[in-house]
């Protein structure tokens, strides 16, 4: 029987937006496409989506891994909770990722009580059930922030509090094209995020840099049509956000979702693994919920700095400059097994992705 993921992995319809990329493709100009999502290049990269683009047509991933673009800095100050004696909790992708003080893993190692939840709703639940100052080390995009709002907005237990790095998207695409280190001639608009922030989530991307953006879902079909309307766009000489996702994402986003972000957070300038600080790009707890923001609550010293392992170009990754495999530690001292820099750590991360499914260069 047919199905609707089938709909979407059709290979005479592959074939066809393969001929009309092929065709808006032609002549000798070089294409660049980024996305920022680790979905699309698991998509991308499971179905050998590259392979298959004209080769002045590419795709790279940029900050798109909410592991992976976490500073060193916050992670340390998580270490630092764990080390005063209280209980923190993260995600489990979180947990190997490299900082000055090591990784949470290796706190938990020296007896610290770190612990791994599948929500923020496990940890004010561990709450509930104890004294202890429970910290939850919040991560992730537009995606994962309501629910942690939520949690502050329904009223946790009073031991229980949240350390906020969460951090917003176009912030972080305005960012790139704000260096001008890679050449961006669209975005594919992550799929996830855009359920939250819709359409005119991306308004001041593309008011501000005159970029095409197309927002994407994750089959291969959804990442193949969405290179075919940034090209076309380029061919007619617009620039606007056209949305492929419609089953999903709506032009407003999901305004409940947004009026909860609002309620709890503000935006606030933040620091992002291999880029630097973003204007505007992290979630801070507004003063309403001090009570339970850790940021507030305690006082932490974080002194201990952190520099890229010797060879990692996982700053080059996260900026889209380079792929995986053009990092020089990539496969070999670098697996996901024994992971140098957190863009293998991830499941999210470009450099997992593509050790995981066997990639060495498609180029
Ligand atoms: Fe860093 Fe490993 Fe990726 Fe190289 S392959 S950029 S060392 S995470």
């Amino acid at each position: 029987m047919f199905s609707f993921v089938d709909a979407f992995r059709d290979s005479d319809t592959a074939k066809k937006i393969m001929r009309l990329i092929q065709k808006l493709a032609s002549g000798d100009r070089r294409y660049r496409i980024v996305h920022v999502c680790g979905t699309h290049e698991d998509t991308i990269t499971k179905y050998g989506v590259r392979s298959m683009l004209p080769t002045n047509v590419e795709v790279l991933m940029g900050p798109g891994c909410p592991v992976c673009t976490v500073p060193p800095n916050r992670i340390d100050y998580a270490i630092r909770l764990a080390e005063q004696g209280h209980t923190v909790t993260t995600y489990g992708d979180m947990m190997r990722v490299p900082a000055g003080l090591g990784s949470l893993q290796d706190a938990k190692a020296r007896g610290h009580d770190v612990r791994i939840v599948y929500s923020i709703h496990d940890a004010v639940k561990m709450a509930q059930k104890t004294t202890r100052q429970v910290i939850h080390f919040a991560v992730g995009f537009e995606t994962t922030a309501p629910t942690t709002a939520s949690e502050l907005a329904a009223g946790p237990p009073p031991n229980f509090s949240v350390y906020s790095a969460h951090l917003l998207i176009p912030p972080a695409m305005m960012a790139l094209m704000e260096m001008g280190v890679t050449q961006v001639d669209g975005f594919i608009d992550p799929g996830h995020v855009s359920t939250i922030i819709g359409e005119q989530g991306y308004r001041e991307v593309a008011d501000k840099y005159s970029v095409p953006q197309v927002i994407a879902g994750f089959e291969p079909l959804d990442v193949l049509m969405s290179v075919a309307m940034i090209l076309r766009q380029i061919k007619e000489g617009r620039a606007e956000i056209e949305n492929s996702y419609r089953r999903a994402v709506k032009p407003e986003g999901a305004p409940q979702a947004l009026k909860l972000l609002d309620q709890v957070f503000e935006p606030e300038d933040a620091p992002w693994r291999g880029i630097g600080v973003i204007l505007r790009s992290g979630l801070k707890v507004r003063e309403e919920y001090a009570s339970h923001d850790a940021a507030k609550r305690f006082t932490v010293e974080t002194e201990a700095s952190y520099d890229m392992p010797r060879g990692c170009r996982c700053g080059d990754v996260l900026r889209a400059i380079i792929y995986p495999w053009e990092c020089p530690l990539f496969n070999e001292a670098c697996t996901p097994e024994n992971p140098v820099g957190p863009c293998m750590v991830s499941h999210e991360g470009s450099c997992y992705i593509s050790a995981r499914y066997g990639v060495e260069d498609l180029r």
